[in-house]
């Protein structure tokens, strides 16, 4: 075993092993056995931030992949199993784990964290040997839904406010196997599950932040793009990187407009890979797929977070592609897609998606080379 357990002594292996859905298991190729399970119940997650001074749940090697159970905040609320019974989801499908949170915010555990926000993220998970200045390297191996329904809000909110007076919310529940959510009749968008946040704790200069805005330390990206097949890569802040993920979703549009996704619980197994030093310059995530390179630019203001993923994206083709800045200008102009990962979390993102096909020069990629093909849906 990889993998000791800190943060509750009540966690025995035995409850490990129970705490992982035989859908999330059964859905794993056997190549990608996970070396270590984090459970999500209410003594291994935390309920709207994100600090360094949370103690991990898990430490693991440098290496190692991790199945992470994960609740949706979607749906979460006294009563789950009566909110879901409205969509004539039977009190059985409702996760144990999302009964047993939502009882531990009714009796006040996150109550001092009241304000910070809704979303429950597990973790963090320690990596042995991450030191600040190193970076994370996450690969998203497999993103498992464990439910077949989720949840998306609408509102006097999000992009536009003021279409709607009133909420709604809308159970959409999905078919694995088609790889499509079931919206309407003759209605169904594809499935693209993927973790609306992946974070590493922020300095301790930074301290506790709220889980709404993303930053630097990833967090609640909203990035569709994050997908099985996947990298993102992380800076490191702190000693162990202390990784935190949670808001899954099973489909969500560029721009996130509503404020939501199809909020839905998933399993994501990920494999974590430290590169010692080569964080530090970094002032956002990046990531990457079998197509693209995927830069990210955040600023609060739309207009600003489209210079910042530009002036991102430029020094990127620099630095990892030896351009002159304006090569790399020319080249953001005329071959490079720049579109809203999330104009609704607070710190909004534009990200820059540059066609590994504009390379002549090919680069092996792990998820080309060694991952099952992915399923059309
Ligand atoms: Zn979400």
């Amino acid at each position: 075993m990889l993998a000791t357990i800190r943060r509750s002594s009540v966690i025995s292996l035995f409850a490990l092993a129970q705490a992982v859905s035989p859908l999330a298991l059964a859905a794993v190729p056997a190549k990608y056995k996970p070396d270590a399970v984090a459970p999500s119940t209410p003594d291994t997650v935390e309920r709207g931030f994100i600090s360094y001074q949370t103690p991990p749940i898990l430490h693991v090697k440098d290496g190692s992949t991790v199945l992470i159970n994960t609740v949706s905040h979607g749906g979460l609320t006294e009563d789950p199993v009566a909110f879901f019974a409205k969509a004539d989801i039977p009190a059985k499908d409702v996760l144990p784990d999302a009964i047993a949170i939502a009882k531990a915010t009714k009796a006040g555990k996150w109550a001092s964290d009241a304000g910070f926000g809704g979303h429950v993220l597990t973790g963090p998970i320690y990596i042995d040997g991450a030191e600040p200045g190193d970076l994370l390297e996450v690969r998203i191996l497999k993103v498992t839904p464990r439910t077949y329904y989720g949840v998306n809000g609408v509102g006097p909110g999000g992009v536009a406010p003021k279409v709607l007076t009133e909420r709604d919310q809308k159970v959409i529940k999905f078919d694995t196997k088609r790889g499509v959510m079931l919206f309407a009749k003759g209605v169904e968008p594809k499935m693209r599950p993927f973790m609306g946040i992946m974070a590493v704790a922020p300095s301790p200069e930074v301290g506790k932040v709220g889980s709404r805005a993303p930053g630097p330390f990833g967090g609640n990206m909203d990035f569709r793009r994050l997908t099985a097949g996947s990298t993102l890569y992380l800076p490191v802040f702190n000693k162990g990187a202390l990784f935190v993920t949670g808001d899954s979703h099973a489909g969500q549009g560029d721009g996130e407009v509503s404020g939501n996704a199809n909020e839905s619980s998933m399993a994501p197994l990920l494999q974590f890979i430290v590169h010692k030093g080569e964080g530090k310059a970094m002032h956002f995530p990046w990531a990457e797929d079998a197509e693209n390179y995927y830069i990210l630019g955040m600023d609060p203001v739309l207009d600003k977070a489209a210079d910042s993923a530009v002036t991102e994206t430029i020094h990127w083709l620099h630095d990892k592609k030896g351009m002159s800045l304006s090569d790399a200008y020319h080249l953001c102009s005329v071959g490079v897609d720049f579109s809203v990962s999330q104009a609704v979390d607070q710190n909004l993102i534009i990200y820059g998606a540059i066609p590994k096909a504009t390379f002549t020069k090919k680069t092996p990629y792990w998820a080309t080379a060694a991952a099952p093909k992915a399923k059309k849906g």
